[in-house]
């Protein structure tokens, strides 16, 4: 049976209109407003301040109108503007750093994919809960430093994009760091770092079918996190430490990356649990969603994050990637979204994918 996912007073006023996709001009707005002149709709830029510059360098990404507010945390207060254009928001990372996932969540305008999905991604413990009942594999989590027996990282809570997260090889060189603030400790996965961009269609039926949609893969990239990447070449961690210099993994752009061919069936049955478990816990995760992890050289892939919309490493893929160009040619997750909205429209399904 078709889950629904809104409200339907919420959504009255958008069926059988001309809708507009709308983001916040920042994360992957290029993307995402280019995928919506490819399918033919309206777009919105939500901008902070000015609208940015950089739109007019890109014809054909920049959005058809802007909605200019002073800060970004101020769209709760502008609502009835994107009402009058019948907008669709396609959630980004910026939506929950800089409007929060609670008032976010609350926002009387449909939203692109299931938002209850928020509540489980943005708490490390219900994320923990989410994916170790799907029967993902996750780094070991510490209970204290007594337990530790390895290379361990310690997470703030709240850490923003990991900055000020602590690396230490053993107990010992833990048990050396006054931590104060809420954190956890995990077990340091020694391999290599992949982060795997689905797409959940509850509306496909053919492909590789998951509960009564499918799931596709449409690229994989990795991050360039600065200045771990290249702290290696400055020697050992004690030195660096002792010279004042921490290592952060704050995200400065990604890189394309592949995988072995003979470790995808372990990717999509990674996908598929974590899909099949969200139908049972909170309605379904739908639209893109990305699965961030690290290969072991025993060929393990040890899950660390989950981020349930577009991941800015999509942007590597405007124009297809390895992956995407064997769904459809030249297919960029911002397409992605449009085409599932034409077709929730087309089969009045709408409710299926909006929220
Ligand atoms: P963001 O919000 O940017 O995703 P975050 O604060 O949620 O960051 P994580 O994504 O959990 O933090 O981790 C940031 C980085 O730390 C990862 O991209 C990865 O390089 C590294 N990392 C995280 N967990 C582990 C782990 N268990 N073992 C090894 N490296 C890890």
């Amino acid at each position: 049976m078709a889950r629904k996912l809104c409200d339907p007073e919420l959504l009255g006023p958008w069926k059988g209109q001309g809708l507009t996709l709308a983001t916040l001009c920042s994360h992957s707005s290029l993307q995402i407003f280019h995928g919506a002149r490819q399918e033919g709709y309206r777009s919105l830029g939500i901008a902070q301040g000015r609208p940015p510059r950089f739109y007019d360098a890109f014809p054909l990404a920049r959005p058809d109108g802007f909605l200019t507010l002073p800060r970004f945390g101020d769209l709760p207060d502008h609502v009835e503007r994107l009402r009058s254009e019948r907008c669709v928001l396609v959630p980004t990372g910026s939506f929950v750093e800089y409007v929060g996932p609670e008032r976010f969540a609350k926002l009387p305008i449909p939203v692109f994919g299931n938002r209850r999905v928020m509540a489980w991604e943005s708490d490390r413990e219900k994320e923990r809960v989410w994916l170790e009942s799907a029967g993902v594999r996750m780094p070991r989590r510490y209970e204290g430093p007594s337990e530790v027996d390895g290379p361990v990282i310690v997470k703030y809570y709240g850490a923003k994009g990991g900055r000020g997260f602590i690396l230490a090889k053993n107990r010992q060189e833990l048990e050396g760091y006054t931590i104060t603030e809420p954190h956890v400790i995990q077990q340091y996965v020694i391999g290599t770092r992949y982060y795997l961009h689905f797409f959940y269609s509850p509306l496909s039926e053919d492909g590789y079918r998951v509960g009564e949609g499918s799931l596709e893969l449409l690229g994989m990239d990795r991050r360039d996190e600065a200045n771990i990447d290249e702290l290696y070449k400055l020697g050992s961690q004690e030195e660096l430490t002792r010279s004042g210099i921490r290592p952060t993994f704050v995200v400065t752009g990604n890189v394309p990356v592949v995988l072995r061919e003979s470790l995808l069936p372990d990717v999509f049955d990674i996908g598929e649990r974590i899909v099949e478990r969200s139908l049972e816990l909170f309605g379904g995760m739908v639209g893109p969603f990305c699965v961030e992890g690290i290969m072991t050289e025993e060929l393990k892939f040890y899950v660390f994050e989950i981020s349930t919309r577009i991941v800015a490493g999509t942007n590597l893929f405007i124009q297809g990637s390895p992956y995407s160009d064997l769904v459809r040619p030249g297919l960029s997750t911002g397409r992605r979204i449009a085409l599932e909205l034409r077709r929730a429209e087309r089969e009045d399904r709408l409710d299926e994918v909006l929220s």
